[in-house]
């Protein structure tokens, strides 16, 4: 597990949310955060699978569906591309 914000390890426990779960701190850049809403990094295989269903063009609605990411994060990797 590491920072959502700067991918730093240096992680400390920071007590808890009101729903009992574990909150975390980031010894690097101060970002608090819980376990839960840390962003999992997509992984290689995946970006190529929607690299490949993009040339198909299939809509973005279907490309989050079959492939779990978040629309958001979808967008955001279509931004980076087109750059
Ligand atoms: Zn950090």
């Amino acid at each position: 597990m590491g920072c959502p914000r700067c991918q730093s390890t240096a992680i400390i426990r920071y007590g808890h949310t009101h729903y009992g779960k574990p909150r975390f701190r980031c010894r690097d850049c101060s970002r608090q955060f819980v376990e839960n809403a840390t962003r999992q990094p997509i992984d290689e295989a995946t970006r190529q699978l929607i690299d490949k269903l993009l040339l198909e063009e299939m809509p973005l609605a279907a490309i989050v569906r079959v492939t779990g990411v978040s629309r958001r994060w979808l967008q955001l990797y279509l931004k980076q591309k087109n750059q």
